[in-house]
């Protein structure tokens, strides 16, 4: 690895930042419109399919729980054969081919455009993460600052995105939406393969050198065992936070179109907007909350990964009353819309909730996972996260049919009461990291 830095970070990390900015640009892109698409009336001036609102939601949830999963087989292929890097430039061609065969008007096409997307996401996004991980040596403080970074350039590709490929999606011709998903990948993939001579070293196969191959033999140790336990506890613990988050592309995305005023000083802001809401937030509010948790911790406060996910699921709950807020205006008092101001408020909480958790677990992946494990278990969480996609989409239905202010009501009790459940067993979970949080710790 070249030892040059920037803004005292590993060059590579900025080569990363790139590569997964533009393609998240590219997803959050796709994604903005998907819903909107699917359910758009076939005979207007922009067709779209002609679904109803419980169809495109369905569809929704198998494609957002899809394309995570495969980041195991994703995880897999790089520890097992191809290492981390040449994963990701696979998969960032796959996600080319996919956006641009979406952009075909066919329903054959749109159906293995999807499939291309989600074999390429699942190759790309948990081995890129690794490799930002493997930037840093163990106990270097510069670890969760550096996944704060990395965050923070996920977010500006999707924040730019749902505002540009909404735009020519939404308001000029879906088509065009798609391929300028895909020219943001074909943007990534030239400053992955330029910026490469910065990872030298970086995302290797595992199992090129033969003393890995060794080691790939050996059982794990018993500190090893309980750091997988407690990692696979913690993506418990994002199944519920992204169950509720990830409601913002699909149903929240329609209950915006359909319930909410969008009206701002005379003009209509499109529903696809909104979905630029999540990232601008994280873009303003990553360095102040990385710069609070940083400074809790230096006062002596519990500041452990499973903690700072236990308050992010607090904080989700609090996101989700603001929208019960929302769905009030509508159900109780009978108001023709709900508020903007609710969903606004509503999003604030749901970053403040995802900034303490979400790139606190990647970075804690990186720190727990034993080293032949490491994209697997990266896989594991993404995985996971689909997993929570697909409690979105469930979710999403349910409030089709039961009503917007009953499953709001809900999820706000359940994120508030298993977060205050987790706060509990804190100490008995970060027992069984044995350390492996604490930087003064270099073994394993
Ligand atoms: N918004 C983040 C990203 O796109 C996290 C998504 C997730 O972990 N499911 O990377």
């Amino acid at each position: 690895m070249s030892s040059k830095t920037i803004f005292g970070h590993p060059t590579g990390l900025f080569i990363l930042f790139f590569t997964e900015l533009w393609e998240r640009f590219s997803f959050y892109g796709m994604r903005a419109i998907l819903v909107l698409y699917l359910t758009a009336d076939t005979l207007g001036d922009n067709p779209g399919l002609g679904w109803t609102n419980a169809e495109a939601l369905e569809l929704y949830g198998w494609y957002g729980m899809m394309v995570y999963i495969m980041s195991i087989p994703g995880g897999l292929l790089a520890d097992r054969w191809l290492g981390q890097k040449k994963s990701v430039l696979l998969g960032g061609l796959l996600i080319i081919l996919g956006q641009f065969t979406l952009a075909i008007e066919s329903i054959t096409a749109f159906y293995t455009g999807l499939a291309l997307i989600i074999s390429g996401v699942g190759a790309l996004k948990p081995n890129i993460s690794t490799m930002v991980g493997g930037l840093y040596k163990k106990g270097d403080a510069r670890r969760d600052a550096g996944f704060t970074i990395f965050y923070i350039g996920i977010n500006v590709g999707a924040f730019s995105a749902p505002l540009l490929v909404g735009y020519y999606g939404e308001i000029v011709d879906w088509q065009l939406g798609f391929s300028l998903a895909g020219f943001g990948m074909i943007l990534g993939q030239i400053v992955y393969v330029f910026g490469r001579k910065h990872l030298t070293g970086i995302g290797e196969a595992y199992s090129s050198s033969e003393e890995n191959t060794e080691m790939m033999k050996k059982p794990l140790t018993q500190i090893e065992k309980e750091r997988m336990i407690v990692l696979g506890l913690s993506f418990l613990i994002m199944i519920v936070f992204w169950g509720a988050y990830e409601q913002a592309g699909g149903f929240m995305n329609l209950y915006a179109k359909q319930t909410v005023d969008r009206v701002v000083f005379g003009y209509e802001i499109p529903a696809s907007f909104l979905q630029s809401l999540h990232a601008f937030y994280v873009i303003i509010l990553g360095i102040p909350m990385a710069g609070f948790w940083l400074m809790w911790k230096r006062r002596g406060k519990e500041s452990s990964a499973i903690f700072k996910m236990a308050i992010g699921t607090i904080v989700m709950g609090f996101g989700f009353m603001a929208l019960v807020g929302a769905a009030y205006e509508v159900s109780v008092l009978a108001l023709e819309k709900a508020s903007l101001y609710w969903l606004l408020l509503s999003y604030l909480l749901h970053v403040v909730g995802e900034l303490s958790s979400s790139p606190v677990a990647l970075s804690f992946i990186t720190k727990l996972a034993p080293m032949k494990y490491a994209s697997f278990m990266m896989g594991a969480y993404f995985a996971v996260t689909g997993l929570g996609n697909k409690v979105a989409g469930l979710v999403g239905e349910a409030a089709e049919k039961a009503g917007a202010l009953e499953v709001f009501t809900y999820v706000t009790i359940f994120c508030l009461a298993f977060g205050l459940l987790l706060l509990v067993f804190v100490k008995k979970l970060k027992a069984l990291s044995h350390g492996a949080e604490d930087e003064s710790v270099l073994e394993n």
